[in-house]
């Protein structure tokens, strides 16, 4: 039995050496896109259908070169090896491990395979030419349950500033910025202000764009160190502290204040009461509240004093916690917030705190800024709809990505949609972010006042979700 396995596993090993480069190529020479990601070769020169398929089922998949250099050739054979990442299997499962005999039909491959479990599945198709041996190309698929399969993944980002407040963008540039770094939805979210992020899709009103513009607003209540986003909300909330309404909103903090029960001895009240202020008024008015960088280091301490932030997590008065932050500070230790940040959550998770994760890139320039396109939140949901994307944030349905420059990405949130959200990262966003690159181009020559614009950006609308029904087989 071992040396069973042992020995299959060699030849696997042996295969692989043989593949080479082609496998595990260093793509380094290839285009990058906005956040660091690029399309694998094969991924260009063949369709696969499906990508994304419904575990535990059979599924027809179809693999069909698009160009010469990789057709079927009739003096060739074929041979295809399959392997499942997490090694699970089913009775029905394919051929294993051991690459076996392929026929291709009318120059494309068709294959009937029941794929178990949610995991990521890998196909190796090589092409034998007398003793020659090929790999034409690595394809990778991914299967999940019904619940996720019904849902699309989309980039966000819901926390970022315009020329309204600090950042260095007129609103509607940040808007075509957006699009072109491949996010499917944003808002803006001004220092104190909410106007802005409100007004912001008139700038692109009848303009045939995917990117679907939301309103949004970091918020700051008088002598309350911690910054709240809110996010889709249908009202300001700065109108509420500001100015004349300053000494109701101090009331009103105070009333809250004066009713805490079960608040510690070293937590300043005044600062707890006010977070509860704020993320009522956000409710109330149909919005999302996000916990933003609570290690985030101004004046040389953390944004928010340690006593205070533990009981904020154990609140409930927030929908979200910033786990990926923008690296906004210029300290010596600001790239730290994200790893404290994840390590915080991952132990307050462990003691039962359901809150979930987002990332943004708090950019102030989004041609300057290191994390703008490269923080994001991903969310999975039925549509890009607000209802939709706030209510995938609220079940916890989306993950929190940071990707350095010339790192890996990182992922936090369930285990089960990081896994998912790598695969996506790897083998479906970069097409995606590719075809937003050319509509984000074009929304920001529209802002520039160039009329031909709207033309090309109307050739461009829907092909993000052609491309996504393609990979779910839509309508196949
Ligand atoms: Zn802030
Ligand atoms: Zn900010």
């Amino acid at each position: 039995m071992f040396l069973n396995r042992f020995a299959s596993r060699l030849v696997f090993a042996f295969l692989l050496l043989a593949a080479g480069s082609a496998v595990w190529a260093d793509y380094s020479t290839l285009p990058t896109l906005p956040d660091g990601g690029r399309v694998r070769p094969e991924n260009r020169y063949f369709d696969v259908t499906p990508r994304i398929a419904p575990a535990d089922a059979e599924t027809t998949i179809i693999i069909q070169p698009l160009f010469d250099h990789v057709r079927f050739r009739e003096d060739c054979k074929y041979e295809l090896t399959y392997t499942a990442l997490d090694q699970v299997y089913s009775e029905k499962s394919p051929f294993r491990v051991k690459p076996k005999p392929v026929t291709p039909a009318d120059n494309r491959l068709t294959l009937n395979f029941f794929l178990a479990g949610e995991q990521e599945h890998m196909l190796v198709l090589e092409e034998i030419n007398a003793d020659k041996r090929r790999v034409m190309g690595e394809f990778h698929l991914y299967t999940v349950n019904e619940d996720l399969l019904a849902l699309r993944p989309f980039k966000g980002d819901f926390h970022m500033h315009s020329n309204n407040s600090d950042g260095t963008e007129s609103a509607a540039y940040v808007a075509g910025a957006c699009r072109r770094v491949g996010l499917d939805w944003m808002a803006l979210s001004d220092h104190r202000k909410y106007a802005p992020s409100a007004a912001l899709k008139d700038a692109f009103q009848g303009m045939p764009i995917d990117l679907r513009i939301y309103p949004g607003e970091e918020c700051h209540s008088p002598d309350n160190p911690v910054h709240i986003i809110a996010f889709g909300h249908n009202a300001a909330i700065c109108d509420l502290y500001l100015d004349a309404a300053e000494a109701q909103a101090r009331a009103e903090v105070g009333e809250l204040k004066e009713k805490l029960k079960k608040v510690p001895e070293n937590v300043n009240k005044f600062h707890y009461a006010s977070c509860q202020w704020v993320t009522n008024k956000i409710h109330e008015r149909g919005g999302l509240a996000m916990l933003c960088h609570p290690y985030w280091v101004t004046g040389g301490a953390h944004n928010i004093a340690e006593p205070l932030l533990g009981a904020l997590l154990n609140s409930k008065f927030f929908d979200m916690l910033e786990v990926v932050s923008g690296n906004g500070s210029a300290d010596a230790n600001a790239y730290d917030a994200d790893v404290l940040q994840a390590s915080r959550y991952a132990e307050a998770r462990a003691g039962g705190l359901r809150l979930p994760a987002c990332g943004i890139s708090d950019s102030h320039g989004c041609e300057s800024n290191e994390t703008f396109g490269r923080n994001f939140t991903v969310t999975f949901s039925p549509t890009t709809e607000l209802s939709d994307i706030q209510g995938a944030i609220k079940k916890g349905n989306c993950t929190a990505v940071e990707i350095m420059r010339g790192e890996r990405p990182q992922v936090e949130g369930d285990y089960r949609l990081v896994k998912y959200t790598l695969f996506l990262l790897r083998e479906v966003f970069p097409q995606h972010d590719e075809l937003c690159v050319e509509e984000g181009r074009l929304m920001i020559d529209h802002t520039a006042g160039n009329s031909t614009a709207a033309d090309r950006l109307k050739a461009c609308q829907g092909q993000v979700k052609a491309l996504y029904d393609q990979y779910w087989a839509v309508g196949r």
